[in-house]
């Protein structure tokens, strides 16, 4: 009876897969969301104490001006050609619904973020997925012929954590003929060089997506934001609920932003610790996809006995372990362990090293 009451594309939607929350009060190892394993800069935690009865008791500025001005002065963009949303999460839900719809097809390179296809079928968006090769590096070419209205690129992407070169993005931009959205998510843990911001000039049909949610350690205040050309980001201005960023979050980014030598040390920590737990992990067989990110995707090595990936993941959360496991066919081989301290990897390490050995 209430099916009815329920849209259909709604009614037939799988919900969205999401990293499991360990229950509280026990102690866990959280290596499922992506999330810092380090605290916000000491400037965000003073930005909290600094709250004030106003900023409760009042409405927050609509349009995001304080922070947007903080994020034009840090990456040299005019504010008019950004948007904040309520983490990118937000944004993608309304990229979806400003830029594709029910009437245009969005192209996914398989697999990537599942955000993107949820967020799609939610807006009887037609997906096309682009497969990446047996390496998970995504076809350009694949993307181009796609015969898309729009083309989504996370890069690094997510859960593979493989990277495109500049030349090879700028490819897809200066070819595809509708948006092109470039989400860097992880671009923090990626070298010097790759980020796609200097092709925003150039071109007028990309969108850049940024979170404070991974390097910035802010996942549970909620903010994103992209670039893009001005009418690209009044549309998406114009659909968004009216308060999207809460007056406390958007102060908190904006003190994050500030602590620049912050964000570097703890970036480069995480980058240390994933190069040091990759090698760790092929020392035990297994196979692990390179990765400029917070997370390593890595398949355990085979043979009689041995667990599968799916077994793997069980017996570590029995253990108090928390990592991602995907069932989906090009995943279903692999884990995907997000970086935390090197205690916390040490900890996982000598599970793994128990459970495989
Ligand atoms: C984590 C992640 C996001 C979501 O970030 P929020 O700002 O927390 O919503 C977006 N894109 C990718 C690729 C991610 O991995």
């Amino acid at each position: 009876m209430t099916q009815t009451l329920i849209l259909p594309h709604i009614e037939r939607l799988a919900p969205y897969p999401m990293g499991e929350r360990p229950p509280e009060g026990i102690r866990t190892i959280k290596l499922n969301q992506n999330e810092s394993p380090y605290p916000p800069s000491p400037l965000v935690l003073k930005a909290l104490r600094s709250i004030g009865e106003e900023e409760l008791s009042r409405y927050p500025d609509a349009v995001n001006g304080g922070l947007r001005a903080v994020l034009a002065e840090r990456f040299g963009v005019n504010a008019e050609r950004i948007f904040c949303g309520n983490g990118s999460s937000e944004i993608i839900s309304l990229i979806m619904k400003v830029f594709v719809g029910a009437q245009r097809r969005v192209a996914l390179p398989d697999p990537t973020f599942a955000l993107y296809a949820t967020a799609a079928a939610v807006h009887q968006a037609e997906c096309i997925a682009v497969p990446t090769d047996s390496d998970y590096a995504i076809s350009i070419d694949g993307l181009l012929n796609s015969g898309a209205d729009a083309v989504v690129l996370v890069n690094p992407n997510a859960p593979t954590g493989r990277t495109l070169p500049p030349a090879e993005v700028e490819r897809l931009v200066s070819r595809f003929p509708g948006l092109v959205i470039i989400d860097e998510a992880y671009i923090d843990f990626a070298p010097e060089g790759t980020s796609a911001l200097p092709l925003l000039g150039r071109y007028e049909n990309v969108l850049l997506l940024r979170t404070f949610s991974k390097c910035y350690a802010l996942a549970g205040a909620r903010v994103g934001y992209c670039f893009g050309a001005e009418p690209l980001i009044a549309a998406l201005e114009k659909s968004k609920d009216s308060f999207n960023v809460n007056a406390v979050s958007a102060k908190l980014a904006a003190a994050a932003l500030q602590d620049r030598e912050y964000a570097k040390r703890t970036a480069a920590a995480v980058c240390r610790t994933r190069d040091w737990f990759a090698s760790g992990l092929q020392a035990l067989g297994f196979r692990v996809v390179p990765s400029h990110t917070n997370f390593v995707l890595a398949e355990p090595p085979s043979g009689p006995g041995a667990p599968t990936a799916r077994e793997l993941y069980g017996k570590l959360l029995e253990r108090g372990i928390y990592v991602r496991y995907f069932d989906h066919p090009r995943l279903a081989d692999k884990l995907r362990i997000s970086i935390g301290t090197d205690e916390e990897l040490a900890v996982c390490m000598a599970a793994l090293s128990e459970l495989v050995g």
